[in-house]
């Protein structure tokens, strides 16, 4: 099943999302992410994304990675994930996001991250993850924060976006995936 993907300005995108009941049948969400994220040409996808405030999220870094990159990408879910820590250097990157059409922006996070949590089958897994597999999941686990991208936006380049935001916000936006506006 492919869900709308929220829009800009949807309360759901704002709150804290809640921690799923350990073994929980997430499987079925879990493809039907995958599918959402793959129809909509996204990198990741959080669960809030698609009007769930729960915690779990999607990404295949691979489709940010290319042959010529050191860097091999992942296709994983991540089910009640806690970032332990963040490290390395920091750097400045362009992103963007599936809720939050047409805009771009560059936003310096770190470049390492160490996170705990659960694969689909409810293994507890702790690993390192660097380069832009780390940038996604950093995008990701926001989205369950409540934090989205341009949150980080300060002075003239966030009023430089707050037009389009608005727009977005009340549906005035072009794409070529389906929206749930608020
Ligand atoms: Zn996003």
């Amino acid at each position: 099943m492919i869900y709308p993907i929220v829009a800009y300005g949807h309360q759901v995108l704002k709150k804290e999302a809640e921690e799923i009941h350990e073994g929980d049948d997430v499987s079925g969400l879990i493809s039907d992410m995958f599918d959402t994220m793959g129809k909509a040409n996204g990198v990741g996808l959080a669960a809030p994304q698609i009007n769930k405030g729960i915690r779990l999220f999607v990404l295949d870094s691979n489709l940010m990675l290319d042959e010529e990159d050191d860097e091999k990408g992942i296709r994983k879910a991540f089910i009640n994930p806690i970032i332990l820590d963040e490290y390395g250097d920091k750097y400045t990157f362009e992103e963007g996001c599936l809720s939050i059409p047409e805009v771009r922006a560059e936003i310096t996070r770190p470049e390492k991250l160490t996170i705990e949590y659960f694969d689909e089958n409810w293994n507890l897994k702790e690993e390192e993850f660097s380069g832009m597999t780390a940038r996604v999941i950093q995008h990701e686990y926001d989205h369950l924060e409540g934090i989205l991208f341009v949150d980080y936006l300060k002075g003239l380049k966030r009023r430089m976006v707050k037009g389009k935001l608005v727009d977005i916000s009340k549906g005035k936006v072009s794409t070529d995936y389906r929206m749930l506006y608020p």
